[in-house]
């Protein structure tokens, strides 16, 4: 197939071949401007990763949400809560044991007499957080210093880091004083907080002055390790499960408790007098020997893990973002959701390897990293939609006037043509923004070979245009013939099929003069129109055809025509339907399908239709002495039955003249049982009440179904020309003719088909049981003197259609 031809659709039943260069132009043109809108976006789809990965990098590196870092740390903490081991007792000085003595430090005795208690209670070692580096009472020191040197359990005594008091900068250790050193261990308890004073880490050990020495909590855990190293204190280990015993009870008491067999003793002070206290991220302030627990705590656990630092996450976190944001399947909110969860993916990842006691990580940058993406990305989106559409019709996602202008003003095109939608506001009634969008799609697909690069735009809500293709310029009549020719089958709009009636109007010049023309061929009640200047001056007053059509029903010009509707089953004359014809003394016979609408939206329809019931009441009661009981349908327009004025005085017309009212018919549309459904259900019972009987005209195009309709009042169900006229073809069309039959029958409905054009489909429907039908075939609306000649007499009708 070559490239410059495309297959476009049904003109006069021919698939037409057509070389179309131009509208390859045009094509490219519009393509050009969505796809240059969406490139920009493309190229600025790493943006918002790179952006975001700045910001994370820069979080680390100025090393700011140290506080979000402990804040989730807490969380993790409260999360994974649990007891300490119990293997570390805490002896407190507390506020108790002060008030046994009011002196302080203490006598050192109750040191002594302390590690001869406890090793008579069978611990194995008794650390001592309290300062022993300066002398007290020659006896009192040779007495704690007999005591550690009796002891069985190790004893650790503290060294303290402290400033050099010669010099600023250097530090010296203070250890215990000589005599006491002798057996002793010695450990460091220095501590370190961080810049906000807080405590949450905790070394190893310590190097004073080229010495080193492992920290208290090493000791008492005995877990060794890197001593310049520091850990983070398990704060899921509460302190409140480390079990105390008051000094003052330790030595005055007999019988210690048996538990402490085995375990290990910290002595120091808790009194708030004695100071010697840290807060802590998660505790608040503790005491300084509580840390101390802590931390032997800690190590006892294992819970001293390995900290991989603040890059893993992060890194981890943008090259997943990369590798997503390359993969051009996923949309912009598929992105800004990935990394939503992987916010909580990190979260339940590090509390997982804190469980299995792995290591640690920061997941703070990468957090930042995430929700910087996330902001920027969607950020992005916005304004990348913001900008398409400006292009695009919110309704139907058709290119709309500003595209359309865009191509007008950059490429040679022929002719712009312009359709208006007639019956716009019944389509309102009929459909929602979701099936309108459908409509509008559906309309677009089906009118887009008529186009230049297939594109219709939609340019106003009642209003779609092209331009007109290089191949139709030569015979605009026949593309305008082909566009008619489109409208003649409903279009889908979800679920529902819609009639949709249009004006066409065309100009070389600007798309406002087409939107125009489209107007003036609606205010002429012609299909189609040039733009014509002559009209600009006059545009203001289209009520032109209104007022020739005032003047068009005082003169007379405005005339029924009838169309038998023929009894199938009785195989005999049924009635008619009365539809009316304008007589144009310049214009010649002007379709109702153009005024109709002109004059529902004027609200102007109630004059025609006395008019119309009147000529057709005339017509059955000169006709009744030959054909009694015949009936007659005449058309009520959708908004005349929410007019109570016209309902009373539609009856009082019946009742007036001399035929029975169980002869007429009032054919009504869906739609007008629909748009306000208790005035017209109110409306209908008084109709019914006069005995004049009520059929749904074109069943089966609205949104109603049966079941709605055998809540009204209604006698006859009139099955859409549409279904009709194609279900000898079609299908799914017979099936819906077939089953809505049976289903009317069912619900005590007539069922009338109308639009029957060939004798198979008269056959057909009489095979399925329909009632009655009406169509060409049976016989094109005549006027009422041929309808008089033809159809009143019984024997000239069978004659008809046995020719
Ligand atoms: P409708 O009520 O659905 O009328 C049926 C239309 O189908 C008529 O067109 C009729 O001529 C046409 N028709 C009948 N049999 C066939 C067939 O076998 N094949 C085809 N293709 N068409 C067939 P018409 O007279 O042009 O009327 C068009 C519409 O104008 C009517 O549709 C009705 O909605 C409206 N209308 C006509 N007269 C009146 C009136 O007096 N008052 C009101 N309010 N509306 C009217
Ligand atoms: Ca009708
Ligand atoms: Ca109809």
């Amino acid at each position: 197939m070559p490239e410059t031809q495309e297959l476009f659709a049904l003109t006069q039943n021919r698939w037409v071949w057509i070389t179309s260069a131009a509208g390859r132009r045009a094509e490219t043109l519009l393509k050009t401007l969505l796809t240059s809108i969406r490139a920009t976006a493309f190229r600025l789809t790493f943006l918002p990763w790179i952006l975001a990965l700045t910001a994370g990098l820069a979080l680390v590196s100025v090393n700011v949400g140290l506080d979000v870092e402990e804040r989730l740390g807490d969380v993790r903490a409260n999360i994974l809560a649990k007891p300490a081991s119990g293997q570390v007792y805490i002896a407190e000085i507390d506020a108790k044991s002060l008030e046994m003595v009011d002196r302080w430090p203490w006598p050192r005795a109750y040191y002594a007499k302390a590690i001869e208690k406890l090793n008579d209670a069978g611990v194995t070692l008794i650390a001592f957080d309290i300062d022993f580096s300066s002398r007290s009472t020659e006896t009192e020191d040779q007495l704690l210093a007999d005591a550690i040197d009796k002891s069985d359990a190790t004893v650790i005594l503290p060294t303290f880091r402290q400033r050099a008091s010669n010099g600023q900068h250097e530090f010296v250790e203070s250890l215990p004083i000589d005599v006491l050193q002798k057996n002793a261990f010695l450990a460091s308890v220095n501590v370190s907080p961080d810049s906000r004073g807080q405590l949450n880490r905790y070394s190893y050990g310590t190097t004073t002055a080229g010495t080193t020495r492992p920290s208290l909590a090493s000791m008492i855990a005995e877990v060794a390790g890197n001593i310049d190293q520091s850990f983070a204190i398990d704060q899921s280990i509460d302190p409140t499960t480390i079990p105390r015993l008051s000094f003052v009870d330790l030595i005055n008491s007999n019988d210690l408790p048996p538990e402490l067999r085995g375990k290990k003793i910290l002595i120091g002070a808790t009194a708030i007098e004695l100071g010697d206290r840290y807060p802590m991220s998660r505790f608040g302030v503790l005491p300084g020997v509580v840390i101390q627990a802590l931390a032997s705590e800690t190590l006892i656990s294992g819970t001293n893990l390995g900290d991989l630092g603040k890059f893993p996450a992060l890194l981890l976190s943008a090259i997943l973002m990369l590798v997503c944001i390359t993969t051009r399947k996923i949309s912009s909110r598929g992105l800004i959701w990935i990394a939503f969860v992987s916010i909580f993916v990190l979260v339940g990842l590090l509390l997982l390897v804190e469980y299995l006691r792995l290591f640690t990580f920061s997941n703070v940058p990468a957090f930042f990293f995430l929700s910087v993406y996330m902001l920027s990305q969607k950020l992005l989106t916005t304004t990348t939609a913001l900008k398409t559409s400006q292009y695009v019709n919110e309704i139907s996602g058709l290119p709309n006037e500003a595209a359309l202008q865009k191509i007008i003003d950059t490429s040679d095109f022929g002719y712009i043509a312009a359709a208006r939608l007639v019956n716009f506001r019944e389509l309102l009634v009929l459909t929602n923004r979701e099936s309108r969008h459908d409509l509008f799609q559906n309309l677009a697909s089906r009118f887009s070979f008529l186009a230049q690069s297939e594109s219709i735009y939609h340019v106003d809500s009642d209003m779609i245009a092209w331009l007109v293709k290089k191949e139709y310029t030569s015979n605009i009549p026949g593309h305008f013939d082909t566009a008619s020719a489109l409208l003649q089958a409903p279009i889908m709009a979800q679920e529902t099929k819609i009639k949709v009636d249009m004006t066409f109007g065309i100009s070389s010049q600007t798309l406002d003069e087409s939107k125009i023309a489209s107007e003036q061929a609606l205010a002429s009640g012609i299909r189609w129109t040039w733009h014509d200047h002559k009209f600009d001056h006059a545009i203001g007053q289209k009520h032109d055809l209104l007022i020739e059509l005032d003047q068009a029903l005082e003169d007379g010009h405005l005339g029924v025509v009838y169309q038998p509707k023929w009894d199938l089953s009785a195989n005999r004359l049924d009635g008619a339907e009365a539809l009316v014809r304008w007589y144009h003394p310049e214009r010649g016979i002007i379709s109702p399908d153009i005024f109709i609408p002109l004059l529902e939206q004027a609200g102007r329809i109630d004059g025609l239709t006395y008019h119309v019931l009147q000529l057709a009441l005339d017509d059955v009661a000169s006709w009744s002495g030959r054909r009694p009981g015949l009936t007659c349908s005449v058309n009520i327009s959708a908004t005349l039955l929410a007019d109570k004025d016209f309902v009373h005085r539609a009856i009082a017309m019946v009742e007036e003249a001399r035929v029975d009212n169980a002869q007429i018919v009032f054919e009504v549309t869906e739609t007008a049982t629909m748009s306000d459904p208790e005035r017209s259900a109110f409306a209908l019972k008084l109709i019914q009440n006069a005995r004049i009987r009520v059929s749904i005209d074109d069943y089966g195009t609205g949104q109603s179904t049966m079941s709605y309709l055998q809540r009204l009042p209604v006698s006859e169900i009139k099955l859409d020309q549409s279904f009709v006229k194609t279900m000898t073809t079609d299908n799914a069309n017979r099936v819906m003719v077939k089953s809505t039959i049976k289903m009317a029958h069912a619900l005590g409905f007539k069922i009338v088909a109308e639009g029957i054009e060939d004798q198979p489909c008269l056959e057909l429907l009489t095979r399925y049981g329909c009632d009655i039908g009406q169509g060409w075939h049976i016989s094109k609306p005549v006027t009422p003197d041929v309808f008089e000649a033809i159809w009143l007499d019984s024997v000239m009708e069978e004659a008809r259609l046995s020719a």
